[in-house]
């Protein structure tokens, strides 16, 4: 498995609106933060700089559950390394 753990059972089907990045995730919620392109807060910043804008990019497409976890997994990390994923 390459993007969840081992016998997920469920997980969500993510697509970046921003960089356009299809991703699984074990989190499940409206939108996440870009694991490709989303700002993660810098550590450096100093306490009177402001906050850094989390922007969630990539909006949930649907559940995926069961062996469509594994099947899902797999096609998207073909399409990461160059594999055709315009079917899904
Ligand atoms: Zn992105």
């Amino acid at each position: 498995m390459y993007y969840v753990p081992d016998d997920t059972e469920r997980c969500g089907y993510y697509e970046c609106s921003s960089c356009g990045s299809r991703f699984l995730d074990v989190r499940i919620g409206p939108q996440l933060v870009c694991p490709y392109c989303g700002e993660e807060p810098d550590m450096e910043i100093g306490p009177d700089d402001e906050m850094p804008k989390i922007v969630e990019n990539a909006k949930l497409i649907r559940m995926i559950e069961g062996e469509d976890v594994e099947k899902y997994d797999q096609l998207l990390s073909l399409a990461v390394t160059g594999g055709d994923y315009s079917w899904i």
